[in-house]
């Protein structure tokens, strides 16, 4: 169950709370994020809520049979959109379109992308500086160089910036210069990073694992809810399967049955899902169709000569071209709907 109390509860109000829901057999975690507070109950006896939600300093009660709790829309029913300030939301009502290059390389790199996102009104780009390879050979990224000058690059463009973190002692060095924290496939299911992310008050992206199911995406992000951090974004990029003619298998399923099971934004990344340049637009509209309430792909002046995931990345007029399908795409699923 989850109880949400009220703002000026009183200590004893809040232990006598807890109490009455340990007499009930339930283990209680207390969760406070920078919006509220919340009672988080655990347990599987039968109690009843009506009598327990009368007790001075509860705002809110519901049921969630659902493992993870907080994060599920049973019981917050409504969407929730993401304010990242100056007019760029992410969520239900708008097409977030997140578009930039797999690895953050140079200035003039930069240069170019920022501009093909303001020609084509494109406000989030996405580029990493911390790059997970599965080479150690591979190029790994500029770091936290290269993070102040994307950043500084990003304001002067009225652009807001995804870039992956890997490791807890980056949150901290990172914060200042991130708009969307993301969490990486190989990452998905590591918790103490999920923990950290749990403290910073910036949204956090969590990709699906390589090999990861839509409930253990869900509990991942319940890590970073009951951490304290509500602003949440789920990504699916695509899983390993048996299929071995495209990168990834992109499980477009995963996108009605997560925007059901739960009220956080859902994004698609083609890119990743496919790996296969020629597909990935038409993946990205499928994702649309699909309800998605984002979609982050990877673009590059210069695909094949781009320094990770060339074979994947889209040039600036096949990239424009899906910029237009997708607004198209929407507002014929809005028409739809
Ligand atoms: C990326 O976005 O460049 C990336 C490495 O993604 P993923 O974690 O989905 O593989
Ligand atoms: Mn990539």
């Amino acid at each position: 169950m989850i109880i949400q109390l009220e703002k000026n509860i009183s200590a004893e109000q809040k232990a006598d709370i807890i109490a009455r829901v340990q007499d009930a057999k339930f283990k209680v975690t207390e969760v406070d994020t920078q919006r509220a507070s919340y009672l988080v109950g655990t347990g599987k006896a039968e109690v009843d809520l009506r009598t327990l939600g009368q007790l001075p300093g509860i705002l809110d009660i519901h049921r969630v049979s659902d493992d993870y709790k907080l994060v599920s829309r049973k019981w917050r029913v409504r969407p929730t959109v993401l304010d990242l300030g100056d007019g760029v939301r992410i969520g239900e009502g708008s097409l977030s379109i997140a578009a930039g290059p797999c690895s953050i390389e140079s200035e003039a790199q930069m240069e170019k992308i920022m501009q093909h996102l303001v020609e084509n009104d494109v406000r989030l780009m996405r580029g990493g500086v911390f790059k997970p390879r599965s080479s150690p050979y591979s190029f790994r990224g500029l770091g936290m160089d290269g993070l102040k000058l994307f950043h500084q690059m990003a304001r002067a463009h009225g652009i807001k910036i995804v870039t992956e973190v890997m490791q807890v002692s980056q949150v901290e060095e990172m914060h200042d210069y991130v708009d969307v924290f993301q969490v990486g496939a190989r990452n998905t299911q590591n918790f103490n990073l999920l923990d950290a992310l749990g403290g910073v008050d910036k949204p956090v992206m969590i990709k699906r694992g390589i090999s990861g199911t839509i409930e253990e995406l869900l509990s991942s992000a319940e890590y970073v809810f009951s951490g304290g951090n509500e602003k949440l974004i789920l990504c699916e990029r695509g899983i390993r399967t048996f299929e071995t003619a495209s990168r990834n298998t992109l499980d477009l399923n995963a996108v009605p049955i997560l925007k059901e099971k739960t009220h956080l934004p859902v994004v698609v990344d083609p890119s990743h899902g496919i790996g296969i340049r020629e597909y990935v637009a038409p993946m990205a509209l499928a994702g649309v169709m699909a309800g998605a309430d984002g979609i982050i792909y990877e673009a590059h002046e210069k695909p094949e000569e781009a320094a990770s995931d060339g074979q994947q990345t889209l040039n600036f007029t096949e990239s424009a071209r899906l910029i237009k399908n997708l607004r198209k795409v929407y507002a014929l699923r809005q028409e739809l709907e």
